[in-house]
C-alpha cells in the first residue's frame, strides 16, 4: 500500500524543496500546502507543476479527499488527492486557507492569535469572532505551549527565504514575538518569489499555514527547522 500524504498550495513556487534541505526526516504522512483557488490547483496538476515535496517527481491527480467545511473559508470543498509517479506516495493538497483538523479557517484563527497578542482573552475574542470562547481558548492553549518554538521556526523561514538577520531576542511577550516573526516571515516569502512567482494576494497567516503544511495548531509541530520534518503530518 503507498504511503499517503497531505498537501496544501500556496505560491507558485513555494514547496518544500526551496525551503528545506533533503527531504522530510519522517516517514510517515506528510502535508503539502497548495494555493486556495481550485481551478489553478487543478490546471497546475494537469500540467504537471506541483512538484513532489518528497523526490524529483511532480503530482498528477488522483482522485479526491473527503468533503469537508471549514467556517471562515466559504462553502463546502473537497481536497483534490494526488500522487507522485515517481515516489508513488499519495498527498491531499489542503488549501493554505485552512489548517489540519481545524473547523475554522487560518484567518479567523490568526485573528484569534493577533487579538491575543494585543492583550484580550479567549471570552471577547470569541465575541468578537462569533467562535465559542472555548474553541478560542483551546487554539490559545496550543499556540502558548508552543510559541517559542513557532517562533524560532519562523526566523528560520525567513532566513532561507532571505532575510539576513540573526532572530532577535524575546522581548518578553510571547505572542507580540511571535508576531514578529511572522511578519518576517511573510516579508521574506514574498520578497523573495514577488508578486509574479506568488498566486493571489497571500497573507501572513497564510504563510503560517503553508510553512507549517497545515499543522499550525497540529500535534507535534514543530519538530525541528524547516527542514526536519517540519512538513510532516497525517492529514
Ligand atoms: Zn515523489
Amino acid at each position: 500500500m503507498s504511503r499517503q500524504k497531505s498537501t496544501t498550495a500556496l505560491p507558485l513556487y513555494w514547496s518544500w524543496k526551496t525551503l528545506r534541505e533533503g527531504r522530510a526526516g519522517c516517514a510517515e504522512a506528510s502535508l503539502l500546502t497548495v494555493e486556495a483557488d481550485q481551478n489553478r490547483v487543478e490546471s497546475r496538476l494537469a500540467a504537471g507543476k506541483i512538484d513532489c515535496p518528497e523526490c524529483p517527481g511532480v503530482l498528477r491527480s488522483w482522485g479526491w479527499a473527503r468533503t469537508r467545511g471549514v467556517r471562515g473559508v466559504a462553502g463546502m470543498f473537497r481536497p483534490r488527492r494526488a500522487r507522485c509517479r515517481g515516489c508513488l506516495v499519495t498527498h491531499v493538497l489542503l488549501p493554505v486557507t485552512t489548517l489540519s483538523r481545524r473547523a475554522y479557517g487560518v484567518e479567523v484563527i490568526g485573528a484569534a492569535l493577533t487579538a491575543r497578542a494585543g492583550g484580550s482573552g479567549h471570552r471577547p475574542i470569541g465575541q468578537a469572532l462569533g467562535v465559542p470562547a472555548a474553541t478560542v481558548r483551546g487554539w490559545l492553549r496550543v499556540m502558548a505551549a508552543r510559541a517559542e518554538a513557532v517562533r524560532l521556526f519562523l526566523w528560520q523561514v525567513a532566513a532561507r527565504a532571505g532575510v539576513d538577520q540573526p532572530v532577535p531576542e524575546a522581548l518578553g511577550s510571547p505572542w507580540r514575538d511571535l508576531l514578529a516573526a511572522l511578519g518576517a516571515a511573510m516579508v521574506a516569502v514574498t520578497g523573495r518569489f514577488g508578486p509574479v512567482g506568488v498566486l493571489g494576494p497571500v497573507t501572513a497567516w497564510q504563510v503560517a499555514a503553508a510553512c507549517s503544511a497545515g499543522r499550525l495548531l497540529a500535534p507535534g509541530w514543530p519538530q525541528a527547522g524547516p527542514g526536519g520534518g517540519g512538513n510532516t503530518s497525517s492529514p
